[in-house]
Protein backbone atom coordinates (compact mmCIF):
# COMPACT_ATOMS: atom_id res chain seq x y z
CA UNK A 1 0.00 0.00 0.00
CA UNK A 2 1.15 3.32 -1.31
CA UNK A 3 1.45 6.03 1.96
CA UNK A 4 -1.56 7.95 -0.33
CA UNK A 5 -3.60 4.70 0.22
CA UNK A 6 -2.67 4.74 3.87
CA UNK A 7 -3.93 7.76 4.12
CA UNK A 8 -6.79 7.35 2.36
CA UNK A 9 -7.58 4.64 4.40
CA UNK A 10 -6.71 6.59 7.77
CA UNK A 11 -9.48 9.36 6.66
CA UNK A 12 -12.17 6.51 5.98
CA UNK A 13 -11.58 5.78 9.58
CA UNK A 14 -13.44 9.02 10.48
CA UNK A 15 -17.08 9.32 11.57
CA UNK A 16 -19.38 9.48 9.25
CA UNK A 17 -16.63 9.20 6.05
CA UNK A 18 -16.93 7.49 3.39
CA UNK A 19 -14.06 5.86 0.85
CA UNK A 20 -14.94 8.78 -2.07
CA UNK A 21 -14.71 11.81 0.89
CA UNK A 22 -11.56 10.08 2.17
CA UNK A 23 -10.05 10.15 -1.47
CA UNK A 24 -11.27 13.74 -1.53
CA UNK A 25 -9.54 14.90 1.70
CA UNK A 26 -6.16 13.32 0.89
CA UNK A 27 -6.04 14.84 -2.37
CA UNK A 28 -6.66 18.00 -1.03
CA UNK A 29 -3.64 17.64 1.75
CA UNK A 30 -1.83 17.22 -2.01
CA UNK A 31 -2.95 20.95 -3.04
CA UNK A 32 -1.52 22.14 0.01
CA UNK A 33 2.09 23.80 0.57
CA UNK A 34 4.77 22.44 2.72
CA UNK A 35 3.74 25.60 4.91
CA UNK A 36 0.42 24.76 5.17
CA UNK A 37 0.80 21.03 5.29
CA UNK A 38 3.28 21.37 8.30
CA UNK A 39 0.56 24.06 9.88
CA UNK A 40 -1.73 20.87 10.00
CA UNK A 41 0.36 18.73 11.91
CA UNK A 42 1.60 21.07 14.39
CA UNK A 43 -2.16 21.58 15.02
CA UNK A 44 -3.44 18.00 15.52
CA UNK A 45 -0.36 17.55 17.57
CA UNK A 46 -1.32 20.22 19.99
CA UNK A 47 -5.38 19.50 19.96
CA UNK A 48 -4.28 15.88 21.01
CA UNK A 49 -1.96 16.67 23.51
CA UNK A 50 -3.79 19.52 25.31
CA UNK A 51 -7.25 18.54 24.90
CA UNK A 52 -8.05 15.83 27.41
CA UNK A 53 -10.89 14.01 28.47
CA UNK A 54 -12.07 15.23 32.04
CA UNK A 55 -11.77 12.69 34.66
CA UNK A 56 -15.11 12.76 36.37
CA UNK A 57 -17.56 13.64 33.25
CA UNK A 58 -15.02 12.47 30.44
CA UNK A 59 -16.01 15.52 28.06
CA UNK A 60 -12.73 16.63 25.97
CA UNK A 61 -11.47 20.10 26.87
CA UNK A 62 -8.61 22.09 26.91
CA UNK A 63 -6.36 21.61 29.79
CA UNK A 64 -5.06 24.81 31.73
CA UNK A 65 -2.73 25.30 34.94
CA UNK A 66 -2.35 21.62 35.22
CA UNK A 67 -6.26 21.13 36.54
CA UNK A 68 -7.34 17.86 34.25
CA UNK A 69 -11.10 18.74 35.19
CA UNK A 70 -12.94 20.72 32.72
CA UNK A 71 -14.89 24.22 33.56
CA UNK A 72 -18.06 22.59 34.01
CA UNK A 73 -16.34 20.20 37.02
CA UNK A 74 -13.92 22.80 38.64
CA UNK A 75 -17.55 25.32 38.66
CA UNK A 76 -18.25 25.78 42.47
CA UNK A 77 -21.80 27.23 41.77
CA UNK A 78 -23.07 24.09 39.63
CA UNK A 79 -25.52 22.29 41.37
CA UNK A 80 -24.14 18.77 42.04
CA UNK A 81 -27.48 17.30 43.12
CA UNK A 82 -27.65 17.01 39.61
CA UNK A 83 -25.81 14.70 37.28
CA UNK A 84 -27.33 14.22 33.08
CA UNK A 85 -25.71 11.59 31.45
CA UNK A 86 -25.62 12.57 27.21
CA UNK A 87 -24.08 10.44 24.68
CA UNK A 88 -21.82 12.87 23.48
CA UNK A 89 -19.62 15.99 23.74
CA UNK A 90 -21.88 17.67 21.77
CA UNK A 91 -25.27 17.26 24.19
CA UNK A 92 -23.59 19.17 26.46
CA UNK A 93 -22.97 21.73 24.56
CA UNK A 94 -26.53 21.65 23.12
CA UNK A 95 -27.94 21.86 27.27
CA UNK A 96 -25.42 24.67 28.30
CA UNK A 97 -26.70 26.80 25.20
CA UNK A 98 -30.29 26.00 26.64
CA UNK A 99 -29.15 28.12 29.54
CA UNK A 100 -31.46 26.32 32.14
CA UNK A 101 -29.30 23.53 33.29
CA UNK A 102 -27.02 23.99 36.55
CA UNK A 103 -25.73 21.03 37.14
CA UNK A 104 -22.98 18.45 36.25
CA UNK A 105 -22.63 15.85 33.02
CA UNK A 106 -21.31 12.51 32.40
CA UNK A 107 -20.50 11.73 28.59
CA UNK A 108 -20.84 8.48 28.11
CA UNK A 109 -19.58 8.07 24.45
CA UNK A 110 -21.94 6.56 22.54
CA UNK A 111 -25.08 4.74 22.34
CA UNK A 112 -26.29 1.09 23.05
CA UNK A 113 -27.95 0.09 20.25
CA UNK A 114 -31.09 -2.02 20.29
CA UNK A 115 -30.29 -4.93 17.94
CA UNK A 116 -26.91 -5.50 19.57
CA UNK A 117 -27.55 -5.02 23.47
CA UNK A 118 -24.35 -6.91 24.18
CA UNK A 119 -22.18 -4.26 22.30
CA UNK A 120 -21.12 -2.24 25.40
CA UNK A 121 -18.00 -1.83 24.83
CA UNK A 122 -18.24 2.01 23.20
CA UNK A 123 -19.72 3.45 26.71
CA UNK A 124 -17.76 4.32 29.43
CA UNK A 125 -19.80 2.02 31.85
CA UNK A 126 -17.12 1.31 34.26
CA UNK A 127 -16.17 5.07 34.77
CA UNK A 128 -20.08 6.02 35.22
CA UNK A 129 -20.43 3.98 38.25
CA UNK A 130 -17.23 5.47 39.71
CA UNK A 131 -18.32 8.97 38.73
CA UNK A 132 -21.81 8.69 40.19
CA UNK A 133 -19.77 6.87 43.40
CA UNK A 134 -18.09 9.61 44.12
CA UNK A 135 -20.31 11.87 43.64
CA UNK A 136 -23.27 10.23 45.86
CA UNK A 137 -20.80 11.77 49.38
CA UNK A 138 -20.86 15.21 47.64
CA UNK A 139 -24.44 15.31 47.37
CA UNK A 140 -25.75 13.71 44.26
CA UNK A 141 -29.59 13.08 44.11
CA UNK A 142 -31.04 12.79 40.26
CA UNK A 143 -29.79 11.32 37.53
CA UNK A 144 -31.39 12.63 34.57
CA UNK A 145 -31.32 10.44 31.30
CA UNK A 146 -30.77 12.66 28.12
CA UNK A 147 -30.61 10.55 25.17
CA UNK A 148 -32.14 11.07 21.75
CA UNK A 149 -35.56 9.49 21.46
CA UNK A 150 -35.28 6.26 19.44
CA UNK A 151 -34.83 3.24 20.09
CA UNK A 152 -31.01 3.18 20.47
CA UNK A 153 -31.50 6.17 22.99
CA UNK A 154 -34.15 4.35 25.01
CA UNK A 155 -32.05 1.08 25.06
CA UNK A 156 -29.35 3.04 26.10
CA UNK A 157 -31.41 4.43 29.15
CA UNK A 158 -32.48 1.18 30.16
CA UNK A 159 -28.92 0.22 30.02
CA UNK A 160 -27.76 2.97 32.19
CA UNK A 161 -30.72 2.53 34.91
CA UNK A 162 -29.61 -1.28 35.07
CA UNK A 163 -25.73 -0.34 35.73
CA UNK A 164 -26.83 2.47 38.31
CA UNK A 165 -29.31 0.30 39.86
CA UNK A 166 -27.87 -0.67 43.04
CA UNK A 167 -26.11 2.40 43.91
CA UNK A 168 -29.48 4.39 43.16
CA UNK A 169 -31.45 2.45 45.42
CA UNK A 170 -29.12 2.34 48.26
CA UNK A 171 -29.07 5.83 48.16
CA UNK A 172 -31.94 7.25 47.70
CA UNK A 173 -31.58 8.97 44.09
CA UNK A 174 -34.01 9.18 41.47
CA UNK A 175 -33.39 9.00 37.77
CA UNK A 176 -35.64 11.10 35.30
CA UNK A 177 -35.54 11.55 31.49
CA UNK A 178 -36.08 14.59 29.72
CA UNK A 179 -39.70 15.63 28.88
CA UNK A 180 -41.12 14.43 25.46
CA UNK A 181 -40.94 18.16 24.14
CA UNK A 182 -38.00 16.84 22.29
CA UNK A 183 -39.84 14.84 19.41
CA UNK A 184 -39.68 11.08 18.71
CA UNK A 185 -36.00 10.72 16.73
CA UNK A 186 -35.13 13.94 17.32
CA UNK A 187 -31.21 14.69 18.71
CA UNK A 188 -30.54 16.89 21.58
CA UNK A 189 -27.43 18.32 19.31
CA UNK A 190 -29.96 19.89 16.80
CA UNK A 191 -32.52 21.08 19.00
CA UNK A 192 -32.80 24.88 19.88
CA UNK A 193 -32.96 26.07 23.33
CA UNK A 194 -36.34 26.66 24.24
CA UNK A 195 -36.95 22.83 23.18
CA UNK A 196 -34.11 22.19 25.85
CA UNK A 197 -35.42 24.24 28.33
CA UNK A 198 -39.08 22.97 28.30
CA UNK A 199 -37.37 19.17 28.00
CA UNK A 200 -35.23 20.22 31.37
CA UNK A 201 -38.61 22.16 32.74
CA UNK A 202 -40.69 18.94 31.75
CA UNK A 203 -38.76 15.85 33.02
CA UNK A 204 -40.11 13.24 35.25
ZN1 LIG B 1 -15.86 17.51 33.65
Amino acid sequence: MTPLDTLIKQFERFPGIGSRQARRFAFHILTLSNEEVSQLVHLIQTVHSQVIPCPSCFRFHTSVSGDTRCSICRDSSRDVHKLTIVERDSDVDAIERGGVYDGLYFVLGGMVPLLDSQDTKKVRGGALKHTIKTRIPQGLKEVILAFSINPDGENTGRYVSMLLNESIASNAITITHLGRGLSTGSELEYADSETIKNAFKNRS
